[in-house]
């Protein structure tokens, strides 16, 4: 019987909310409590944490939390100890923590202190036949595990995009402040600042509602036999802009991009989307100027709805890998995508009132 599970969080960098995995994970933790009638806590770890601490009132969960100057920059060492604390402090079987960076450095280290089990990369946690089953994907997504433990306690930290986020009205709620005492060897790692990738554009979004995937046809010769690097780049940074999409992109594209040929200057590896590169959780994609390979489709399992662009019929695509394909010019068809978009975009600026 799970009676006592933690739920832990951080504040996200703006220091007044949650970040928004950890609101889902929340949601995945409620849901679990209720299905084995067993009482939820929330442990808070941040700078300030009453602004978050009221957002999740409605919760009805009792609220602990480690706070204070030393703990607003994520810290392997600080960000152990205030884990550790909440933990020994709420005696939990079961921890249920967000996969942020931030924990992902530290939740290993304060499990072991804990002398406690750890599963990482959750994609779902419930009870199944009076049991405690979580799930994850091995084998780069191809086979699913479910996992249970007898061990107590046990540390489950979930991905994102796995479970509705958790919403409730706001209220005044009551924290029970914990003090952790920091030696400063435990001080001796400083935030200095945040660093971006290199891209002059951010174009990595994991939570846009659509993918944009970009493939090594972008920056082939075309029907006049010449190669269009320029308009391709501004086609797809205009799209990005425009419709708020995350930018994946094929192996073939991402190489050239390493090999320093005169490629599109804004993809990198980290765009990388298949069996090599990354898994990215979106409602919907669009593949353009791809071929549609499986090293390349495997990394499309968690978007749901897919289309695809390619000026051949018989692409991967075509053979059962999207749910449409439109047999066209990617360039025409982006093309003529933006001039309606950025047409939208106007009559929706016209619509709102100027002061
Ligand atoms: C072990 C292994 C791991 C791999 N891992 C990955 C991985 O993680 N990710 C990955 O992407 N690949 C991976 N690959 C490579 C993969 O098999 C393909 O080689 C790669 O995905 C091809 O990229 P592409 O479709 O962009 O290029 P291409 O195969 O060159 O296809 C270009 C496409 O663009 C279309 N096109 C050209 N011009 C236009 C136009 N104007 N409008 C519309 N369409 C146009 C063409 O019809 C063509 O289909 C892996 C391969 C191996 C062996």
């Amino acid at each position: 019987m799970e009676n006592r599970i933690l739920f832990l969080a951080h504040v996200d960098e703006s220091g007044k909310t949650l970040p928004k995995v950890a609101c889902e994970v929340l949601g995945a933790a409620i849901d679990l409590a209720q299905q084995c009638g067993g009482t939820l806590a929330i442990g808070l770890i941040g700078r300030e944490v009453q602004s978050v601490a009221d957002s999740l009132a409605a919760s009805g969960a009792a609220i602990l939390a480690v706070a204070g100057p030393e703990f607003e920059y994520p810290r392997y060492a600080s960000d152990a100890a205030a884990i550790e604390a909440i933990c020994r402090a709420t005696t939990p079987q079961l921890v249920i923590a967000p996969g942020t960076s931030r924990f992902t450095r530290a939740m290993a280290g304060a499990a072991q202190r804990l002398n406690a089990h750890i599963d990482t990369h959750i994609t779902s946690v419930e009870m199944n036949e009076g049991a405690v089953v979580a799930k994850r994907w091995l084998y780069r997504q191809r086979m699913e595990a479910l996992i249970q433990r007898e061990a107590r306690p046990w540390f489950l930290v979930l991905d994102s995009g796995c479970h509705v986020a958790w919403t409730g009205a706001a209220g005044a709620a009551e924290i029970q402040l914990l003090n952790v005492d920091q030696p400063a060897n435990a001080r001796r790692t400083t935030f200095c600042e945040m660093r971006t990738p290199s891209s002059s554009t951010q174009t990595i979004r994991p939570d846009a509602k659509l993918l944009f995937v970009a493939g090594a046809g972008w920056c082939k010769k075309q029907a006049d036999g010449k190669t269009h690097l320029p308009e391709a780049e501004t086609t797809i940074l205009e799209f990005l802009r425009n419709s708020g999409a995350s930018l994946g992109g094929s192996k073939s594209l991402v190489d050239q991009s390493g090999e320093n040929q005169a490629v599109l200057g804004f993809m990198t590896h980290l765009n990388q989307v298949g069996q090599t590169g990354a898994t990215p959780r979106h409602p919907k994609g669009l593949s353009t100027c791809c071929h549609g390979e499986e090293p390349h489709v495997v990394g499309w399992r968690f978007i749901n709805e897919r289309r695809a662009v390619n000026l051949d019929p018989n692409c991967g695509w075509a053979r059962g890998k999207a749910d449409v394909l439109y047999v066209a010019d990617a360039f025409q068809v982006i093309s003529k995508l933006n001039e309606m978009m950025a047409k939208r975009v106007t009559h929706e600026e016209e619509l709102v009132p100027q002061p």
